[in-house]
Formats: structure tokens, sequence, C-alpha cells
């Protein structure tokens, strides 16, 4: 239910939820489930914002299978009873096609999203909070801050970062200009450019401080997913020469010179190209682009309570990738869902509300409080029992 737009001065709901991506609708839902009706979605943009702005030929590298039944729910679904694989009949859904699933569940269960409408400034009287918006303030008891990294991508990470082409936000591989290219990055972002050029007939030189194509590490937040080291290596061996790796570089500088960019490494290293290089290298959390001064800040990185709100302001939460708990960072849909029932059941209960109806969630790993599972698990299985075997 998307509402159209009006003033909205002295609004007030028991929940406001910023930010119309996974994160935030997932919270609407499980919010749903235990009956809070006094609440509204504000979006800057529009619902999956973020998805549609995604190259074309990006994929979700987490795969979408509709396994639910058997309580092993799509690993992209917001909801236990939504499957984007099913949706589409397809395992690795494109940006847009991420976002016409989004906007598909808040159709089907009426979620009150108003799009165009960005929260600019949030205030805090400790009972209560004050959004400011593009369309006049509303009072929410609770905030649920769920604006993503996306939106934030980090310019300052070198000197010369702002000259170079941000890899997620190219509108298309196919259509960009040029035959070389230097990609500052080597996970998921700089791997997926690389792949898409590459496979277009360019010539490609990734950068990276490690080597995470190398990293032996289960958890796909830190190693490449294997969506990506099976395109990887199915590129380099069809076009061998198209990719080059180069590990351990550490980019310190771009610059520009007459006949293009030159991007300089840490060990000396210098990387001429013509077009922009392609930054990959990560984003920021929109908690700390938007609402810093609302958390305590560890090294660089937010705290959150045992519920996921701030420990600062108990009744702001947050929902989304920059979620850390044991150092562990929540940044898959499949990671952050965990959390949403945790987050409906803490607001629930402080509205006194009846909180059982949120069993289902727990059964199907939307509200998961053992966060044992962030410690790293692999397979009992070792690689260099099965390598042999492998094509
Ligand atoms: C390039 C890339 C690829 C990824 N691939 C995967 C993948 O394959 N699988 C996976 O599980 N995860 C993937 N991720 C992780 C990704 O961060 C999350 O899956 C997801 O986008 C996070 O959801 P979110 O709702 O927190 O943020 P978003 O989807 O970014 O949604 C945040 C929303 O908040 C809105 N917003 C921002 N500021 C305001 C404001 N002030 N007022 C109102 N609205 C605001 C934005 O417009 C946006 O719509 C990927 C991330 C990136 C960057």
């Amino acid at each position: 239910m998307l509402f159209k737009k009006r003033a909205m001065k002295g609004s007030a709901f028991d929940v406001a939820i910023v930010g119309a991506g996974p994160a935030g609708l997932g919270c609407a839902l499980a919010l749903r489930e235990i009956g809070v009706e006094s609440l509204t979605i504000l979006e800057r943009q529009s619902v999956g914002a973020s998805f549609r702005s995604w190259p074309e030929e990006m994929r979700l590298i987490t795969p979408s299978f509709h396994s639910n039944p058997f309580f092993a729910t799509d690993l992209n679904a917001v909801s236990p009873r939504t499957s984007p694989g099913d949706l589409f009949g397809t395992e690795h859904l494109s940006g847009k096609q991420y976002a016409a699933y989004l906007g598909a569940v808040v159709d089907h269960y009426e979620l009150p999203v108003r799009e165009s409408n960005s929260v600019i400034r949030l205030q805090s009287d400790f009972d209560n909070f004050l959004l400011e918006t593009d369309e006049g303030e509303i009072r929410a008891r609770f905030v649920i801050w769920a604006t993503g990294e996306f939106s934030f991508p980090d310019l300052e990470v070198f000197p010369g970062a702002d000259l170079c082409r941000v890899a997620s936000q190219v509108e298309s591989w196919r259509r960009l200009e040029g035959e070389e290219f230097v990609v500052i990055g080597g996970y998921e972002s700089g791997i997926d450019a690389a792949y898409h050029l590459a496979g277009r007939g360019s010539k490609v030189k990734v950068l990276s401080r490690g080597k995470p194509w190398k990293t032996d590490d289960p958890d796909p937040s830190v190693a490449l997913s294997p969506f990506t080291k099976e395109r990887l290596a199915r590129i380099t061996r069809a076009l061998s020469d198209s990719i080059e790796l180069f590990g351990d570089r550490e980019v310190i500088e771009v610059i520009r010179e007459e006949a293009g960019y030159r991007t300089l490494t840490l060990d000396g290293g210098s990387f001429a190209s013509s077009q922009a290089p392609i930054l990959a290298t990560g984003f920021e959390s929109g908690i700390k682009r938007q609402v810093a001064s609302f958390f305590e800040w560890h090294d660089g990185t937010p705290l959150f309570s045992k519920v996921d709100s701030s420990t600062l302001y108990p009744n702001l939460f947050y929902s989304g990738p920059s979620l850390v708990h044991r150092g562990s960072k929540f940044c898959f849909i499949y990671k952050f869902r965990a959390r949403f029932g945790v987050i409906a059941r803490e607001i629930g209960t402080r509205l006194g509300l009846d909180t059982s109806n949120l069993a289902d969630l727990e059964r199907r790993g939307f509200l998961i409080e053992d966060l044992d599972c962030c410690v790293d698990c692999k397979c009992e299985i070792e690689t260099s029992t099965v390598e042999e075997a492998v094509p």
C-alpha cells in the first residue's frame, strides 16, 4: 500500500521504519505478525531502490530456491512465506527482479510505505523520536534505522578515490566505454565487474589488498562466494589472459594524468588506464553517515545491544548489513533477517503486546538469539580430501 504524498505534520506512530529495502520491509512484516498496526515505512526513493540501481548484469550472489516448506527458507526471502526464487523461477536474481519481489511483498501484505520521502533529521526526547522528513515531521515511539550501505560508497578510502567509477553503480558493463580496465578491490563487486568486462572482451587488472579469491574462509562475508569463485574459474579457463589478479596490492592513490588515470600501490606499483579505475572497495554504513551520534562506537564500529538497539537510545533499533555481533558482520539478507523477530519481539514486549505469534518466525530462522551462529563453522570435511575429484 503506497500512500500518496500528503503533509504529515503531527502524525504519530508506534514504529517508524526508515528505508524500504529488505531490512526495513522484513522488520515491518515481523511487527505485523504481532499486530503492530501503527507503523510507517519512510523511503527516500522507491521500494528496493538500491537493487534497482545495480548494474544490469549483476545478480544476487546468494542463491534463491523455494525450500520454505522444509523450514529452509529461500536465502533471499524477507519472510518465510515468500520466495524470490519461486516468484521468478530464477536462482540468481537481477537487482531489478529483486526490487520487483520487494514491491510485490509491499503490495501483497499492504505495507504502509511512503516513497519519495527522505528522513532528513532524527531527534529524540528519550520518550519519543521526531523525524524530520521531506513531507513534514512525524513522531514515533520506536525507530528502526534500515537505510543499508549501498547509498554510501566510501570515497575517502584513499586520495583520488572520488576520481574512480563506483562499481555497483555502473548502469551496464556491456555499455561501458573502453577496452582496458583497472578494478580496485578483489571481493564480490570487483570480481563481478572483472567477470563481465572480460566476458565482453576487455582486459582487466584487479588490484586487491589481500587475495580474497584464495581465502579459505567458510564465511562468504570474508571469502568469495561459490557463485563468484565458479564464474571466475570459468572465465579464466575460457579467456586465460583476460583477467590479471594482483593480490596484496594496497592502493594508496589514484591520480589524473593527461592520457587518463594512474593507480599507485604501496609496494611502488603503478597502473595506467585510459578509463577511470573501477572502485569496488566497499561502502559506509547509513548509521555512520546519517545517525552516528545516536550510537556508541568502538574502533569505527557501532555498538549494538543484545536486541540490536542503540546502547544510547534503547528505542532506536538497527536492521541491515551493518549489524555486528561478536565481530561478525550480518551483511547478507539471510544473516540480518535472523534478527527481524528479535527486534519485533522486543518492540512488541515494550508495547505490551502478545508476541507468541513469533514462534513460527523462530522455527524458520527469522528469530535467532543464540549468536553462536556467528562463530566460524566450516564443513567438517577438508577441501584437500576431495580436490582430486574436482574437475
Ligand atoms: C553491490 C552489492 C551486492 C550485494 N549482493 C548481495 C547478495 O547477493 N545477497 C545478499 O544477501 N546481500 C547482498 N548484498 C548486501 C546488501 O547490503 C543487502 O542485501 C541489502 O541491500 C541490505 O538491505 P537494506 O534494506 O539494509 O538496505 P538497502 O537495500 O540499501 O535499503 C535501504 C533503503 O533506505 C533508503 N534510504 C536511505 N536513506 C534514507 C533516508 N534518509 N530516508 C528514507 N530512506 C532512506 C534507500 O533509498 C534504500 O531504499 C549486496 C550489497 C551490495 C552493495
